[in-house]
């Protein structure tokens, strides 16, 4: 031990001196992984915020934060009230209960009123009692951080990283790097969330809820394209509202948008996952189904063709009128060397002309284009 008088000897400068530089070594090696950790919360932030739809974010969130921070398991709670990012997800055909990781809550105070409560991050020892409801496949764990995800002092989500090292999260551990990633996951959902409104809104008929005639051209020749590679038949409807006009001008615009959205909703009860259903514009609709050859397109044509004519459609006041549709039916021909976009275009432009045909002899009925 060095003496403790006034004047140190030179083995206790010594003494010191090492100390120091062992401190000092101590203060560097943390300093650079400290770098190393700042860095890499960098990198994972930047990928976030370059993220542009909500099936990547989440992705991000889950799969890229395993691999960049190596850990075993990643959950997300997502507090979504009205089913919004559910439906998102679903627009962009993903299952929102096929994704094993992420939960999405209509209240977290009912999913856990304990989990509701944190405002800053949680860093600790996996017990199977306290945090199994957040890890139901954590038996395995040792230590887990719990991140809170805040907008506008909001609780939005929550973010559960776990690890099996009991030293990985501590509450000796600073937090204030991993506020900042769940602080900026918050802003990354609710941005992404709030672009996939605005496009699915772009491609989105408001009063029917189909799609819209921007959506149809956008898929039309990547149907085209998919049916030419794989030889599949791919077939198309254009259905148009006989004597709509006379709705509106009999019981007014109000009845004729009650009528617009019932022969939407028939025309959905008549199709599958895989149809591809729009509002071409007015009163007229265009439905495109692949792997679909002319017959079952007819078949399919004749009943929706019954099932708008068979009931009545209620309008207010109690009334309902009777309407009917005529359909034309074209489906896509094979042509040597013809392109993508001139298969579209003719499959639209047959369809269309089998329509008038139907119209010309006497509407409500199916009509095939003619080969
Ligand atoms: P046809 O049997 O020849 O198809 O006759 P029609 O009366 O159905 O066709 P026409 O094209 O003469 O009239 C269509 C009407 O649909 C005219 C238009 O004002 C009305 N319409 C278009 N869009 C809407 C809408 O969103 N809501 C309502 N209520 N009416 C619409
Ligand atoms: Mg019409
Ligand atoms: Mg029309």
């Amino acid at each position: 031990m060095p003496n403790t008088t006034s004047n140190p000897s030179s083995s206790d400068l010594a003494f010191i001196n090492r100390q120091l530089k062992q401190q000092l070594k101590a203060l560097t090696r943390e300093a650079s992984h400290n770098e190393v950790v700042l860095k890499r919360f960098h990198d994972r932030e930047l990928t976030l915020l370059a993220t542009e739809t909500l099936p990547e974010l989440l992705s991000c969130l889950i799969d890229g934060m395993k691999s960049s921070f190596d850990l075993p398991n990643i959950k997300l709670v997502l507090h979504d009230p009205d089913h919004e990012l559910r439906h998102l997800l679903l627009h962009s055909g993903i299952e929102p209960e096929s994704l094993p990781d992420i939960r999405f809550i209509d209240q977290i105070e009912h999913f856990s009123p304990k989990l509701a409560r944190y405002k800053s991050p949680w860093l600790g020892p996996f017990t199977n009692q306290d945090h199994a409801l957040l890890f139901p496949d954590g038996t395995l764990l040792k230590s887990i951080a719990i991140l809170p995800m805040l907008r506008r002092s909001k609780l939005v989500g929550l973010i559960g990283l776990g690890s099996h090292d009991p030293n990985r999260f501590t509450r000796h551990h600073a937090s204030d790097f991993l506020n900042r990633l769940a602080t900026i996951s918050a802003i990354c959902l609710e941005n992404t969330a709030n672009r996939e409104h605005l496009v699915v809104a772009g491609l989105t008929d408001a009063l029917t809820g189909l799609h819209n005639r921007r959506y149809l051209e956008s898929r039309l020749e990547e149907e085209v394209t998919r049916a030419l590679r794989y030889q599949h038949a791919l077939s198309c409807l254009f259905i148009d509202a006989d004597h709509f006009k006379r709705i509106n001008d009999t019981h007014g615009h109000g009845a004729g948008d009650s009528v617009l959205r019932e022969i939407a909703l028939r025309v959905k009860e008549c199709l599958r996952a895989s149809d591809i259903a729009t509002r071409y514009g007015g009163e007229e609709f265009a439905l495109l189904l692949p792997q679909t050859d002319a017959i079952e397109a007819c078949n399919l044509a004749e009943r929706i063709r019954q099932r708008i004519e068979d009931k009545p459609i209620a309008i207010h006041g109690g009334e309902s009128v009777s309407m009917t549709v005529s359909i034309g039916v074209a489906p896509m021909r094979y042509e040597k060397n013809a392109n993508t976009q001139d298969v579209s275009g003719k499959l639209l432009d047959e369809a269309d002309k089998s329509l008038y045909v139907a119209k010309e002899s006497g509407r409500n009925q199916v009509q095939l284009a003619e080969q």
